[in-house]
């Protein structure tokens, strides 16, 4: 009887998976884009983008043009809906 090599205690690695646009649009949540040069960010729905919704929200780094300034250094990250602060 072989035991093999699954006595692996290595810690267990974190893996991150990055949530999609299709993600963004099921859970119905906006994607706010922001530059990084002048600080301008807009909400964006992520079903009007033109961009496959397979795209992952970190993979939208740079794809936006900022339309203050123009940069496109330019990163996105989702709108998570926070609850109102001291419980409304
Ligand atoms: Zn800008």
């Amino acid at each position: 009887m072989k035991s093999g090599s699954n006595n692996d205690n290595k810690a267990k690695a974190e893996v991150f998976v990055a949530a999609s646009l299709a993600d963004m649009i099921e859970l119905g949540i906006y994607i706010t884009a922001h530059c990084r040069k002048c600080g301008h960010w807009k909400r964006l729905s992520p079903d009007g983008l033109g961009i496959a919704l397979e795209t992952t929200i970190p993979a939208l780094e740079g794809k936006f043009k900022c339309g203050i300034c123009g940069s496109r250094n330019t990163c996105a990250m989702p709108e998570y809906k926070r609850p109102p602060p001291n419980g409304g």
